[in-house]
């Protein structure tokens, strides 16, 4: 039976201000997050983020995903720190640490304004979620996808009934999920699978694993990768207590294979991800997009030339920016000042010709060049 992805009628939301949008991170492919709810309703039994909340002394048992900090000002905080001189365009990942369509992006969309501001500054982008709400936001993901590479992962670890419904509560049915990477990639987008956490002697039979890369390669998934179970201190507990309720059985197993451990021994977990990776092979889950979108090259058409800044008496009166089309404007130079470091260049390079890549600056710059400016 679907599930609707219900709002919990005891989950509290904390609106709070966040100082930072974007978290460092390290070892995750990528170096950077962003998280717009902190905790997640979603309140999967094997959700690592648990022991995150344990080390950070908040409740990582049944009360986890019960008091969700919303922060909104998020997308404002972001487009600040995307605007500034020293940001290289990183890829930022939505959703490492909490799903960012769990049931309260339904009501606050703070996903949604982070992906426009992404969107605005062409800022190369991935997401990881659970969440079939995502196809609410098919508007600005294509969007975003046509400037800037976008990659989705869905997390599907199962399409067994029972397992999803036991392991992972307050998520969507993996169905819905399904058909949500469905209508993404008919629209162009990339998103793959995420298999994870597979977890031993209930997701791993190898007639559950075909079923989800089956599944996966139906819907049109660009890809698949999957992982192991984990078990940190604060997810242990929690997941060895749910295990011990629907699944006593396993409960030895489990002792040995994590006596002392979080990580699986290859020993264990390597005979599984290698049957996924032969029946991802197998099965042909590779990308088939009919349509694909992605972002141009960077055409020489979209840089610029400064020219110079005319200076009379001491005062600076314009910069003038010769755009690859062979037009010249003119600007006031008090406009250039929110061109993010074009007021600098202006200030050192003066009367000089100088090379400049769009990339170097806010998204659209010759856009508003060619809007603001005046054509001389
Ligand atoms: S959806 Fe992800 S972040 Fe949310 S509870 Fe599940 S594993 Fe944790």
């Amino acid at each position: 039976m679907d599930s609707p992805e219900p709002r919990l009628a005891d989950v509290e939301y904390l609106e709070v201000q966040c100082k930072s949008a974007l978290n460092p991170v390290k070892g995750m492919g990528f170096n950077w997050s962003l998280n717009p709810y902190t905790g997640c309703e979603h309140r999967c039994a094997f959700c690592y983020v648990r022991a995150f909340e344990l080390r950070a002394d908040r409740p990582s048992d049944d009360r986890y995903g019960r008091a969700i900090r919303v922060k909104i000002n998020v997308a404002g905080v972001l487009r600040s720190e995307l605007s500034r001189k020293s940001w290289h365009r990183e890829t930022v990942v939505i959703g490492a640490a909490t799903d960012p369509y769990q049931p309260a992006e339904g009501r606050y969309k703070l996903t949604r304004q982070c992906l426009q501001v992404l969107r605005d500054f062409s800022n190369p982008s991935g997401m990881i979620t659970r969440g079939p709400m995502i196809v609410r936001d098919l508007d600005v993901l294509t969007d975003l996808a046509r400037r800037a590479n976008l990659h989705i992962t869905f997390s599907i670890p199962t399409v067994d009934d029972e397992v999803w419904r036991r392991t992972e509560p307050g998520t969507a049915h993996p169905r819905q999920r399904l058909r949500a990477i469905e209508k993404l990639v008919a629209a162009g987008i990339d998103v793959g699978v995420g298999m994870a956490p597979i977890l031993p002697g209930l997701s791993d039979r190898p007639d559950r694993i075909e079923a989800v890369i089956k599944a996966a390669r139906a819907a049109g998934a660009t890809g698949l990768w999957a992982g192991m179970l984990h078990l940190k201190d604060g997810t242990r507990e929690h997941f060895m207590s749910v295990l011990a309720k629907h699944w006593p059985e396993l409960v030895p197993r489990y002792e040995r294979a994590y006596l002392g451990r979080a990580y699986l021994p290859p020993a264990f977990g390597e005979p599984t991800l290698k049957a996924v990776s032969r029946l991802r092979v197998l099965h042909g889950v590779s990308d088939r997009r009919q349509v694909v979108l992605k972002p141009p090259p960077e055409p020489e058409q979209l840089s610029l030339l400064y020219k110079h800044v005319i200076e009379k008496e001491g005062e600076k009166l314009a910069v003038c920016l010769l755009v690859d089309s062979g037009k010249l404007y003119r600007f006031p130079y008090e406009d250039t000042k929110g061109i993010r470091g074009l007021e600098v260049k202006a200030r050192y390079l003066r009367g000089e010709m100088e090379h400049l890549r769009l990339r170097e600056f806010q998204p659209g710059l010759c856009r508003y060049v060619e809007r603001a400016g005046q054509a001389v």
